[in-house]
């Protein structure tokens, strides 16, 4: 493979794992820098973004000590004897509602209250035994269980103390950081900006998406669907135009592609005649990291940077022009950059081990990322690659759900075997 025929720099083809790592350390020093600029957004809209403050406990909580089932507040002391044939009786001295305003009694010896769930715990009682194993009649329970001390209740605190840091700066926001958020108050958030990514498609056969396309063009979809990866990475797009084959239209879009946070280029970084994105970015004094990737789709993949350390560099991507090795290198490298530009730490790719339906069959050397199809439920899912045209087949992969990973030392894997797959 001559990626750099035209370029001064020497080629660096890494296994995905050194590949990976040396995207992971770039992005480890982009996240060192000075953090993103920030803004305040509506609970809701902060979804999706980066945490920029901590947040903190107001209060306990819970606030109180908090019934999580319906039935009779007691001292468990009272009912220790309690049994289906022997039941205790209590006298009914109060009903506490979730949210009651009215003042608690004090529960003594001999005493239960009925009480709902998420209704306070009286003082005096440290247990609910659970309304299924009452019985009242009138102002008297009949408790048919004994309860341990604590049984039925969360203690006042017991999640969190007041003051305490529920989430951190860096955290991802996603409904659960939501609900902490709005169960301590916060109705506004304040963010990180999103990083602004700008996405560059080289090629003469390339057509516009509303252009008719001239016999032998094709659209566009890379800016596409890289955009949609940049939406799914909570990052924002800037779609730019396509570039040309030729000097001057790949100097002037690079050039505006450099003032986003990173520059996505597709295509033109292979080794055709006409593939001038290395040379452009090396009279742009760019910094050369990975020229390829030793994995299928995806083999053509370029990353480096413009600028030093010390300044704020530009990282970029050169990523093949093959739509669905546009996807999958994406996947596989870019996330790291986008989440450490948003201000938060790398999210790891998600693989899980599923079970293989059909027999893959394939050569050893590269690790594969292959369109596939996840089905079953539960505990029976499994996994088969989708039949596919190679790595230009956007219907194929848009008909899979996930990618099979095949390492690069095996070129058989048996039905029935696990096989790690990468999630979308
Ligand atoms: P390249 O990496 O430029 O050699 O392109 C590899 C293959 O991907 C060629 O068949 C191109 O036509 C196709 N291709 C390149 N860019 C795009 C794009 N933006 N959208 C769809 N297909 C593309
Ligand atoms: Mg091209």
């Amino acid at each position: 493979m001559t990626l750099l025929a035209t370029s001064a720099h020497t080629e660096r083809v890494l296994s995905f794992e050194d590949a990976r790592r040396v995207v992971n350390e770039h992005a480890q020093q982009t996240a060192a820098l000075q953090p993103p600029a920030t803004e305040s957004l509506p609970l809701l809209a902060a979804l999706g973004r980066v945490l920029a403050q901590p947040i903190v406990a107001d209060r306990d909580l819970p606030p109180f000590p908090r019934a999580t089932r319906d039935g009779f507040a007691v001292r468990a002391c009272d009912v220790a004897a309690a049994g289906e044939s022997r039941a205790v009786s209590l006298r009914v001295v109060a009903e506490i509602a979730a949210g009651s305003i009215a003042p608690l009694p004090a529960i003594k010896e001999g005493e239960s209250a009925e009480i709902m769930t998420g209704a306070p715990l009286p003082p005096g009682a440290d247990a609910v035994v659970m309304v299924e194993h009452t019985h009242r009649v009138s102002q008297t329970a009949s408790i048919e269980r004994p309860v341990r001390s604590g049984e039925n209740v969360v203690p006042r605190g017991a999640e969190a103390k007041r003051g305490a840091r529920l989430l951190a700066p860096g955290a991802r926001i996603d409904h659960a950081a939501i609900a902490v958020a709005a169960s301590v108050g916060c109705a506004d958030l304040q963010v990180f900006r999103k990083p602004r990514i700008a996405i560059l498609s080289t090629g003469d056969e390339l057509a516009e998406v509303d252009a008719p396309p001239g016999e032998h063009q094709i659209r566009n979809s890379n800016s596409f669907s890289l955009a949609a990866q940049v939406l799914e990475a909570r990052g924002e797009p800037v779609q730019l135009p396509i570039a040309r084959d030729n000097l001057t239209s790949l100097r002037e879009l690079i050039r505006q592609g450099l003032q986003a946070d990173l520059l996505l280029l597709s295509g033109g970084v292979s080794m055709g005649k006409y593939d001038l994105v290395e040379q452009v970015l090396g009279e742009f004094g760019a910094e050369i990291f990975l020229t390829g990737a030793l994995i299928q789709p995806g083999r053509p993949v370029v990353f480096g940077r413009l600028g030093s350390s010390e300044t704020r560099p530009r990282y970029f991507f050169g990523l093949p022009g093959n739509p669905v090795s546009t996807m999958v290198t994406f996947k596989l490298f870019v996330t790291p950059l986008i989440d450490a530009l948003a201000g938060a730490p790398p999210s790891p790719l998600p693989f899980v081990q599923v079970k293989l339906k059909s027999e893959i069959k394939t050569k050893t050397g590269l690790t594969r990322f292959l369109p596939g199809r996840l089905t079953g439920s539960h505990h029976q899912s499994e996994v088969e690659l989708v039949r596919w045209q190679g790595s230009g087949d956007i219907v194929a992969t848009a008909a899979a759900n996930c990618y099979v990973v095949i390492p690069p030392d095996r070129d058989r894997i048996a039905a029935g075997e696990m096989v790690s797959v990468l999630l979308p």
